[in-house]
């Protein structure tokens, strides 16, 4: 099992410039490759003869004499990030592969573990070409280290990105199931098969620094463009949208784990989102809430922890169905939180009553393919 592991690099001056460099040589690489690719295209179809092959990274060294500067793998991953996002086009899954510009794509570069080229010791990580950087290893792995990734956010600050060769982890069944509710008011409800239920509050992180955010905002706009004062106050924004992205991700990171620790089976509400995102008022909510972001957290750690994951079809009636008697008492706005099921005269608690539904669906399924047809739309 390939694992990552992701940590804050602490390189001095000169070294921050060779990642850079590197960083801008594998960017470099990869849109003069996209351009020959094209080209070569354009040509056969003009011609009408045979293409002719295309360039590797290493030919264009003698043209543009900076690229033998950077670490060669880098460049070589440049042309395999192509080749995927090639691959990807023809077969229908992405759009054709666009050129990265300097101001908007992910500022990254990847190079492979030789035989301890890539390796930890104390408390800074080797990578080719650069040598020892210093970095924060919060958290340490057994394994061998297959490649690395830097990465350099909007404001500056570098990271690592270990991918590492592992054991799996040994399967510890949990003793529970539990159903989860994903809403606005509380980030989730959830409901485990002892019937004890948990609120999580929603943290509202970004709401929160969306003022801070704003202000920020607005000081950039008045700065002259070009200016070293408009530069720090670009840097200054950045830093705030990362704390507010790192805070979120934590956030989620804690409750997945909680979860997956806990739960051998695991149901949890597809939402449409991006039908209520058109909705502007819910739209803030939703994009502040991060549910694709759980979604995508609870389904990868349940599979590396031996854990079912039953997502509920979007249509099904959550919230609709008394979890007393099974009746559908219809649609409910989003202003009713409490109701007395007309056939059994139970009261619900909106949200926990979705995650009671939810967490029948555990029982009924718990191969985690699909619902069963009585339960569909
Ligand atoms: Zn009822």
């Amino acid at each position: 099992m390939l694992k990552g592991y992701k940590y804050r690099l602490h390189p001095t001056a000169a070294q921050a410039e060779f990642l850079i460099r590197t960083i801008g040589c594998a960017r470099f690489i990869y849109n003069k490759l996209l351009e020959d690719r094209i080209a070569i295209h354009e040509e056969a179809k003009v011609s009408g003869g045979p293409k002719r092959k295309p360039p590797t990274p290493a030919s264009y060294k003698p043209l543009f004499p900076f690229l033998c500067e950077a670490d060669s793998l880098a460049l070589a991953n440049a042309k395999l990030h192509l080749d995927t996002a090639f691959a990807k086009f023809f077969a229908g899954t992405a759009g054709f592969p666009v050129f990265k510009s300097r101001r908007k794509a992910r500022a990254s570069y990847t190079t492979n573990n030789q035989h301890g080229t890539i390796r930890i010791e104390e408390d800074r990580v080797r990578l080719p070409k650069v040598g020892f950087i210093r970095f924060t290893q919060h958290r340490s792995f057994d394994g061998e280290i297959r490649s690395a990734t830097v990465s350099m956010t909007r404001s500056g600050t570098f990271f690592v990105s270990l991918l590492v060769e592992q054991d799996d982890e040994p399967w510890v069944p949990a003793e529970h199931k539990v159903g989860i509710d994903l809403g606005l008011g509380y980030f989730a409800v959830m409901t485990n098969d002892a019937f004890v239920t948990e609120k999580i509050p929603n943290p509202r992180n970004l709401r929160k620094a969306e003022g801070r955010l704003k202000q920020a905002q607005r000081a950039l706009s008045r700065k002259k463009p070009g200016s070293r004062n408009r530069e720090k106050t670009r840097l200054l924004l950045a830093k705030k949208h990362e704390q507010v992205k790192n805070r979120r991700h934590d956030f989620l990171h804690k409750l997945s784990r909680h979860i997956v620790d806990e739960n051998q089976v695991v149901v949890v509400e597809t939402l449409r989102t991006r039908e209520m995102m058109q909705d502007r008022r819910l739209a803030k909510s939703i994009g502040d809430a991060g549910w694709g972001e759980f979604v995508r957290q609870l389904e990868y750690k349940c599979r590396s922890h031996g854990r079912t994951l039953i997502k509920a079809d979007p249509w099904f009636a959550s919230t609709q169905v008394c979890s007393s008697c099974g009746e559908n008492g219809g649609k409910k706005g989003l202003d009713i939180r409490e109701w007395t099921c007309a056939a059994c005269g139970a009261h619900h608690d909106r949200d926990v009553n979705a995650s009671l539904n939810l967490l029948r669906l555990a029982d009924r399924n718990t191969s985690g393919q699909g619902l069963p047809d009585e339960l569909g739309p």
